[in-house]
């Protein structure tokens, strides 16, 4: 199919900056660590990657009819493509933003799989028991079993799949939530999401899969209780494409704050590190068939999120031994618990505010602080008294603070609030550093309801024929609270599963 280059530079694009999320192998890794995704996360900011110097489909090509139509270009969109074209199929890939890939793009901690061959290679022992508990556990035992299973069973082929593509995620390290080393990132340890995006892409090129972008579906159709295709809006006008099924990866809803204050009115005003398009609009849709949903009111927000630019603090600075303090100077809570406990401190003091403080060695060690150093996030000074000073806190209390820290470290016990991970590097080496953060919006958990299949299913658990869904635009799966590197898991298993059987249905 013969492709034309989309000015996605029309739309503001800036460079994009990309560092290592995480070097060693044998480090600990969290979600977002890469400042590439970080600078994206203001509501005014595009989409910033190399995905943008693809070239798109030319609206010139639209056909009436394609056998399947797929919304959005994420990484659950595109891996749905991907898999129906290799069952033979005509699929379509419509992305109402300039550029593809969406929450995808930003996600950078990595994919957690179980018992992999990349795992084996390393000699990581895992299973996919062990990953179902750890990830039921995290979702405090509320998550959606049947689907639990189909994702940790099917996370090694997953892996394999991509590989297949050229996509390698051989790189394993730790993530929150884990007993073993389970989360897969790119050899070098660098971001998962533009590497992802970016290999993707690449396939569904060479596959000659079109994918148009500044294409919003409005609609789903149905006919005689079927779905029949959707509405666009291309070029400023309204089209009507049909097709034998319709696959629905619009992602999540962490941009659309009127969704969020209904469903969660004590995060009214919360700031969002998702992409702009993320604004439920699958959901609605789906909604609008008769669709069920599931987890609406489980969204999960992250504790270090700069409040001006919605840019995350990567859990890696905690990780390396930053501590949290509040305008008094004074410690608050145990760091390290999990982001549900660490935000809910935060918004429970009385400035609803906090400060990370750290050293220069862990900005050395934790290499994203040269990234918020450059976007003017980072308050720094010589001495722990000056840094005090700058940030208005009483210096001789923030002095004691840091004492009384820095010998936990040495005593390896944290008698105010049990801390014990991450004590492994004292705060003592100048110049010191505060990041001003709070809590904000960070995934979804929520959304529509589906089966194993990705069939979408209405209140009394029958299925809309011809409707499918996967990724974060579903809910169940995390429960009450994802662990870090399961949406990635999530996106490439049922994304690819999405693909498989709205294949199967188009083909009968
Ligand atoms: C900063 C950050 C870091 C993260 N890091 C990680 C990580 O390391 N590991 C991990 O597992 N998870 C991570 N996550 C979560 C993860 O990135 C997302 O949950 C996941 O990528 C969602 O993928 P998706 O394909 O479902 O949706 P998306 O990737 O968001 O794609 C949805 C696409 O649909 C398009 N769309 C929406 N509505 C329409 C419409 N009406 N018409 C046409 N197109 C439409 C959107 O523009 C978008 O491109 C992170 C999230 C954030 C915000």
């Amino acid at each position: 199919m013969k492709k034309s280059f989309v000015k996605t530079l029309a739309f503001g694009l800036v460079s994009t900056l990309i560092l290592s999320a995480c070097g060693a192998e044998t480090s600990s890794t969290s979600e977002a660590s890469s400042s590439s995704q970080t600078k994206e996360t203001q509501a005014s900011s595009e989409v910033v990657s190399s995905a943008s110097v693809y070239e798109y489909t030319n609206p010139t090509e639209l056909q009436e009819t394609y056998d399947i139509v797929i919304v959005g270009a994420g990484g659950a969109g595109m891996a749905a493509a991907l898999s129906a074209k290799d069952a033979g199929m005509n699929p379509v890939i419509f992305e109402k933003a300039p550029v593809a890939g969406g929450n995808t793009m930003k996600s950078s901690g990595g994919m957690n799989a179980s018992e992999t061959k990349f795992q084996e290679e390393l000699g990581i022992e895992d299973s996919n028991e062990l990953f179902f508990e750890d990830t039921l556990t995290g979702g405090k035992g509320t998550n959606n079993q049947e689907l639990l299973h189909y994702l940790v069973d099917n996370s090694a082929s997953a892996i394999d799949w991509l590989d297949s593509m050229g996509i390698t995620l051989n790189n394993i390290s730790y993530s929150g939530g884990a007993s073993v080393k389970r989360i897969h990132r790119p050899a070098d340890g660098s971001s998962v999401g533009t590497y992802l995006v970016d290999g993707l892409i690449r396939n569904i090129t060479e596959q000659s899969i079109p994918l148009f972008v500044n294409s919003e579906v409005t609609k789903i159709n149905e006919t005689d209780g079927k779905v029949s295709g959707v509405e666009i809006i291309i070029e400023g006008e309204t089209k009507t494409i049909t097709s034998d099924a319709v696959v629905v990866t619009t992602g999540g809803y962490g941009s659309n704050h009127e969704m969020i204050e209904s469903f969660r009115p004590d995060l009214k005003g919360y700031v969002s590190t998702t992409a702009a398009s993320s604004t439920g609009d699958g959901i609605k849709m789906i909604e609008q068939l008769g669709g069920a949903t599931v987890d609406m009111d489980q969204i999960q927000v992250h504790p270090t999120v700069v409040q001006d630019s919605g840019m995350l603090i990567s859990e890696t600075v905690r990780g390396e031994g930053a501590i949290l303090v509040n305008q008094q100077g004074e410690r608050f809570v145990n760091e390290l618990e999990t982001r549900d406990n660490v935000s809910a401190a935060e918004t429970a003091l009385p400035e609803q505010y906090a400060y990370l403080i750290f050293d220069n060695e862990l900005a050395k060690r934790a290499k994203q602080v040269e990234y918020y150093e450059s976007e003017g996030a980072t308050i720094k000074a010589d001495t722990i008294e000056e840094l005090a000073q700058q940030i208005d806190i009483d210096p001789a209390t923030l002095k004691a603070t840091l004492d009384t820290w820095n010998n936990n470290v040495k005593e390896q016990k944290d008698p105010e609030f049990g801390r014990e991970t991450a004590m492994d590097y004292d705060l003592t080496t100048g110049p010191f550093y505060a990041i001003k953060i709070a809590p904000g919006i960070h995934h979804t958990m929520g959304g529509v309801q589906i089966n194993v299949d990705t069939q979408v299913l209405k209140e009394d658990g029958s299925v809309i024929p011809g409707l499918y869904a996967a990724g974060e635009v579903t809910g169940g799966i995390h429960g009450q609270n994802r662990i870090g590197g399961n949406a990635v898991a999530d996106i490439m298993v049922f994304g690819r599963q999405a693909g498989v059987q709205a294949a199967k249905y188009a083909n009968n």
